[in-house]
């Protein structure tokens, strides 16, 4: 075994980082933080980027530059956990030990799930604002569209910020009609749910918004093929079951996504279960049958909208919790459910959606409709929340 950690946290995203700063500044010192990658990403600003709202360069920090001090990063791929050992196996060959392991590996994109996807992202008339190289391309597309058809879709299961397929649709649509060519510019957004997002307040306020550019909805359906030489998209109707060819000029595509593959075939999810989450009590979010094993973020097994805003409050559940086990105290923190979705409905604009597990309204200031459009909801989104994500929440201080 290369090395022995008080805590190994694998994964260094937005979940990792803010959980391994926190449980530093809470006392803990032998923490190992497993993450591959160079650079750590904000995905909330893929969105807008792909609208034309942000430069790329707002999204991405080195990954260096975001470790909390005195954290060992251990730049590998964890492969597998050896729950019985305490160990976990890295792509390099080592192995790490740990008395504690988190697990935040995040979601994996499925874009083999649909035939002729990813060739179709990749196509000149395709892209995908979930995939950050991709992200610019897709407002050069909208941006430089002045007629045709442009499709945008969303796929059903577990995915990152379900709203946020729609963002940079509602953001071309209001640059169209700056342009003077949005009545030109038929716009179809293919989703897999009864309403637009699920919440009557929120879903009215959007419905106003699809009405006002006159965007077509497709609920209840979903993207199952693309045709990337012939530009055809194939929706099908899960409700009816019937399909339909729609002919587009622009693809925005958000993949179909799972758990990690590696992650399914531990014994880290449910025995049984089929989708490979880590099997954690929803409220303590430890793992269920290993009491040193914890799980938070995308790829924990919760009930919530998998976001970013969800860890504001996950973290500090973990954090708290994994301290409380290791002097021997039962986890008495729990995650409430709480999640968010700020829909930027035009270039100025935001519906910011706060809500439960049930999506049932939790806004964080009582009695304010959050979810109504507004200027300051903007503000809060494009320029508040990467400050606070840069300078606390990777700190460990929100
Ligand atoms: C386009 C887009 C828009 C979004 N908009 C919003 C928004 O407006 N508001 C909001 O709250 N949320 C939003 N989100 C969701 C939010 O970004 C995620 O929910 C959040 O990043 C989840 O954090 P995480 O740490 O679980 O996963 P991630 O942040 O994805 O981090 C996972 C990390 O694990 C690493 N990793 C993967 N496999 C391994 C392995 N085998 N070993 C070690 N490390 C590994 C990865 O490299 C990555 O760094 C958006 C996401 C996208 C894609």
């Amino acid at each position: 075994m290369s090395h022995q950690y008080d805590v190994v946290v694998i994964g260094g995203g937005n979940a990792g980082v803010s959980l391994a700063a926190r449980l530093s500044r809470y006392g803990v010192k032998n923490i190992g933080l497993i993450e591959p990658k160079d650079h750590h990403l904000y995905q909330p600003l893929f969105s807008h980027i792909a609208g034309g709202r942000a430069a790329v360069k707002e999204a991405t920090r080195s990954q260096a530059s975001v470790m909390p001090k005195g954290v060992a990063w251990i730049k590998d791929h964890a492969v597998d956990v050896d729950t019985k050992a305490n160990t976990v196996m890295l792509a390099s060959g080592s192995t790490v030990g740990y008395h504690h392991l988190v697990v935040c590996p995040g979601l994996q994109y499925r874009w083999d799930s649909v035939p002729g996807l990813a060739e179709a992202v990749h196509s000149p008339y395709g892209a995908s604002h979930y995939e950050f190289e991709l992200a610019p391309k897709v407002w050069s597309l909208l941006s430089s569209m002045r007629s045709g058809t442009a499709v945008f879709t969303m796929p059903s299961g577990p995915i990152k910020c379900g709203g946020a397929s729609q963002k940079p649709m509602y953001l071309a649509c209001d640059y169209w009609r700056e342009q003077g060519v949005l009545d030109k510019i038929r716009v179809v957004m293919v989703q897999p749910y009864p309403t637009v997002f699920g919440i009557p307040e929120v879903d009215r306020e959007l419905e106003r918004k699809i009405v006002e550019y006159g965007i077509e909805l497709r609920t209840n359906s979903e993207l199952v093929a693309v045709d990337a030489a012939g530009r055809r998209a194939t929706i099908r109707n899960n409700v009816t079951n019937t399909t339909e060819d729609l002919t587009y000029d622009v693809l925005n595509a958000v993949p179909p996504q799972s758990a990690p593959e590696w992650l399914k075939a531990t014994d880290l999810p449910a025995p049984g279960g089929q989708d490979g989450f880590v099997h954690v009590d929803t409220e303590t979010l430890r793992h269920v049958r290993h009491s040193n094993v914890w799980s938070l973020g995308d790829a924990a097994a919760t009930t919530n909208s998998k976001a970013g805003g969800a860890l504001r409050k996950q973290t500090k559940v973990v954090a708290k919790n994994l301290v409380a086990a290791r002097q021997g105290k039962p986890p008495a923190m729990k995650y409430d459910g709480y999640s968010v979705c700020p829909f930027t409905v035009s270039r100025t604009t935001v519906v910011f959606a706060e809500f439960d597990d049930h999506y049932r309204p939790m806004p964080t200031i009582p009695k304010v409709p959050t979810w109504k459009e507004s200027r300051v909801s903007w503000w809060v989104d494009r320029i508040m929340f990467p400050q606070v994500y840069w300078h606390m929440i990777l700190k460990g201080r929100a």
